[in-house]
């Protein structure tokens, strides 16, 4: 059984003038025990509204749940009262973010939050709860744990920062962390080291991971599976392995292609021509058929259906026909 299970979900925001942005729209996956999924996409493509979805801290309104459930364990998150979310909430579900700052409170040192983090919901003293967090930070591999638990975020690195908040959000063993660019402030060798240890410490829990990024090199590193979305739709979910080598949806293409390869002298990434369509003005045909080189008059005109193909890999395109074949290459 799933970890996660996400069906049919459907998010919009009602605007200031009365307008609708659909900014996800009828997604479904899997996340499931020890596994690394990573969902993938430009920002302004859906992915961290979903996550926050998840986490139940989407802000309602102005956003709105149109259709769908996500279970956790089986059990509805969106007809659970607050009180029991908030329960779930840095518990059953943890989440780590890109700055820290955003999660660590700057006005307590290291314990007190950790230790805070952990008394709401394990029935520990203050005692056992600081031994807790001390171990937690030395299985995050920081060497002078016992001085950083006395130390305020801000004395810390960003390396160090993103660790002590790995080691929170592990401390009550959640079954899902959800990483929303955990690394993507870090420099390459910090990155590194920190996927590394998200990976290790997923194993040694047993938890699950939903890694939120846009960064197709750190999906090469970290995912199991791969979730392409793009406005608001995902439109390619494969195997990694088969993502990066067989990859079906022009979109998925194009964003491999922004991946540097090492021996390149270019610093600068061929980003993808183009912009996300606004979630208040989306196209009635195939989302991305404004930025594809694949575009056919069908396109624009008739929004493509999911279509399974082998390998575990799900494709929303016009190119492919019922029998999975390509009509037209190029
Ligand atoms: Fe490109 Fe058409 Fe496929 Fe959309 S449906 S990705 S426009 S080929
Ligand atoms: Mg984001």
């Amino acid at each position: 059984n799933p970890v996660l299970e996400v069906n049919h979900l459907s998010i919009c925001f009602d605007l200031a003038n009365g307008q609708q942005a659909k900014v996800v729209e009828d997604i479904s996956f899997s996340v499931y025990k020890e596994e690394t999924v990573a969902l993938v996409g430009e920002s302004g493509s859906g992915k961290s509204i979903t996550s926050l979805a998840v986490m139940g801290l989407l802000p309602i309104p102005p956003g709105r749940i149109t259709s769908g459930s996500i279970r956790l364990n089986g059990q509805d998150l969106l007809q659970m009262k607050q009180k029991n979310m908030s329960s779930i909430r840095g518990n059953e579900i943890s989440m780590i973010f890109q700055e820290p700052m955003t999660s660590l409170d700057p006005v307590f040192k290291v314990s007190n939050q950790m230790i805070e983090g952990i008394r709401r919901h394990q029935a520990v003293t203050k005692r056992e709860g600081f031994a807790i967090a001390l171990r937690m930070l030395k299985e995050v591999g920081i060497a002078n744990a016992e001085k950083v638990m006395h130390e305020y975020p801000h004395q810390l690195s960003g390396g160090m920062r993103q660790r002590v908040m790995i080691a929170m959000a592990m401390a009550n063993n959640p079954k899902l962390l959800i990483a929303d660019e955990p690394t993507t402030a870090l420099d390459v060798t910090v990155q590194a080291q920190i996927l590394r240890l998200m990976l290790k410490m997923k194993r040694e829990h047993g938890s699950a991971i939903l890694f939120i990024t846009h960064d197709m090199g750190v999906v090469a590193e970290t995912a199991d599976r791969v979730m392409v979305m793009y406005a608001g739709q995902i439109v390619e979910e494969a195997p990694v392995k088969t993502l990066f080598t067989q990859p079906k949806h022009p979109y998925t293409a194009a964003l491999l292609q922004t991946i540097p390869s090492l021996d390149s002298n270019v610093n600068r990434l061929p980003s993808i021509p183009g912009t996300v369509p606004s979630a208040s003005q989306l196209p009635n045909g195939c989302r991305f058929a404004a930025r594809c080189k694949h575009a056919m008059s069908i396109c624009s005109e008739k929004q493509p259906e999911i279509m399974q193909f082998e390998h575990d890999q799900q494709v929303r395109c016009h190119l492919y026909t019922e029998k999975g074949e390509m009509v037209s290459v190029e």
